[in-house]
């Protein structure tokens, strides 16, 4: 092994960064404080307490919406939005192929046919264009997905959307108080959803948050979360098949707390994703994902990504770089894989079930494909931290490549 490869952190030498990120979750007094008012209240579920439905107001007002529902995770709030809109058996719905696989799960779940279609090679958003493309007399919903917090074009969206009678659900699980031209994610789409999962931008640990602007549509989704029983029910009343997906007082005394930081902590996420931008563009085979000038300002930056380019790496794959990366002190991961190509997809065999559609062929999913297969993720909570933070991110990537090329 030559010298700079037995520096690397990997290979025994001293980590490039020495001190730690931010660490996240973070929580502090005023989590205590609530949490603690929640045990000694007695109301534990949101039929009896406050703290859900103050929680479900702010939310509401801070993504400029008339309602929200508090649910029990992302994935939950897309199965009960689809189910609102009657969305069942022989209806497809198009999503975009780089995305979690909630997006494309809950799909399934409502026994509806998920639809992929290609994203954008620089904001890795859906493509317009793609989305159109894709439509048939059987679809009947649209998934744009913020990915990484970044807004998708959401005029085109819905214009297509709007032309041939399509509803759109907006996946804004990446997007608390983000926004596309001034106006907050969640306030485009019939519905939209939104994730409290421990990474996510505000967490309770797992939860989830249905907005609309449509009062029919939340109150079917309001029946829908909890076995169908009307919001005023004395006896057991249920009006319609449900599941039980309440969230409950401790998830809203938590993200009552979390709410407050919100705007602070995206701003600083902006202003060091644009700093970490500057050094990371000046590396030989790293390509951040780049802002839509549109999308510049009400960005959230949930994950920092970018495109690892093995060959200026010295051919060193991918799984490699980041187990480096992670050695000297910056957490990474390698980006979810394009949907068709998970083991769900694969042995599940949904290909064939739209005539003419394959899955497989490479080449209706280019973008998406490319990455999937070369996108490096670093966690959101990095860019919580100081402008030092971003220089050791980019200076273990350089410390990196200069041993693998030599
Ligand atoms: C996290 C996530 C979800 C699902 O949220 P959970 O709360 O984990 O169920 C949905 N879509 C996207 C894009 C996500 O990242």
């Amino acid at each position: 092994m030559n010298e700079k490869m037995s520096k690397l952190a990997v290979n025994g030498g001293i980590p490039y960064k020495q001190d730690s990120f931010p660490k996240w979750p973070y929580g502090d007094e005023k989590e205590i404080a609530l949490l603690t008012e929640v045990v000694q209240s007695g109301k534990w579920w949101r039929t009896t307490g406050r703290k859900v439905i103050e929680f479900e107001e702010k939310f509401a007002t801070m993504q400029e919406c008339e309602f929200c529902l508090g649910v029990t995770s992302g994935t939950h709030a897309l199965e009960i939005s689809m189910s609102a809109l009657g969305i069942s058996h022989g209806d497809e719905v198009i999503i975009p192929a780089f995305s979690y696989i909630s997006t494309c799960s809950a799909v399934i779940y409502c026994n509806a046919v998920p639809v992929l279609v290609d994203v954008d090679p620089e904001t890795f958003c859906m493509d317009p264009k793609a989305f159109e493309q894709a439509i048939t007399p059987k679809t009947k919903a649209v998934i744009p997905v913020h990915m990484a917090g970044h807004s998708c074009n959401m005029d085109e969206i819905c214009r297509i959307a709007k032309k041939h009678g399509i509803y759109v659900i907006e996946d804004a699980a990446h997007g608390h108080n983000g926004s596309y031209k001034g106006k907050k994610l969640g306030s485009f789409g019939d519905m939209a959803i939104f994730s409290f999962q421990n990474g996510k931008l505000m967490t309770c640990g797992e939860g989830g948050a249905i907005v609309t602007n449509n009062k029919n549509l939340y109150e079917q989704a309001y029946l829908i979360h909890g076995v169908g029983r009307p919001k005023d029910d004395k006896g057991y009343t249920h009006t319609v098949v449900g599941s039980t997906c309440r969230m409950n007082e401790f998830q809203g005394a938590v993200l009552l707390a979390q709410m407050d930081r919100v705007e602070e902590m995206m701003r600083r996420r902006i202003e060091n994703a644009q700093y970490l931008d500057s050094l990371m563009n000046k590396v030989d085979g790293i390509k951040p994902q780049k802002p839509a000038d549109y999308a510049v300002e009400g960005m959230t930056h949930y994950m920092y990504m970018f495109y690892y380019e093995d060959s200026k790496f010295g051919g060193h794959p991918r799984q490699e770089f980041v187990e480096a990366l992670k050695a000297e002190g910056i957490p990474a991961f390698i980006s979810f894989p394009v949907l068709s190509k998970t083991q769900f997809f694969m042995e599940n065999n949904f290909m064939g079930k739209i005539p003419g559609y394959d899955y497989k062929k490479e080449k209706d999913l280019p973008n998406a494909n490319k990455i999937g297969e070369k996108v490096v993720c670093i966690p959101q909570y990095t860019l919580l931290g100081a402008q030092k933070d971003m220089e050791d991110i980019a200076g273990a990537v350089l410390k990196i490549q200069e041993a693998f090329c030599q």
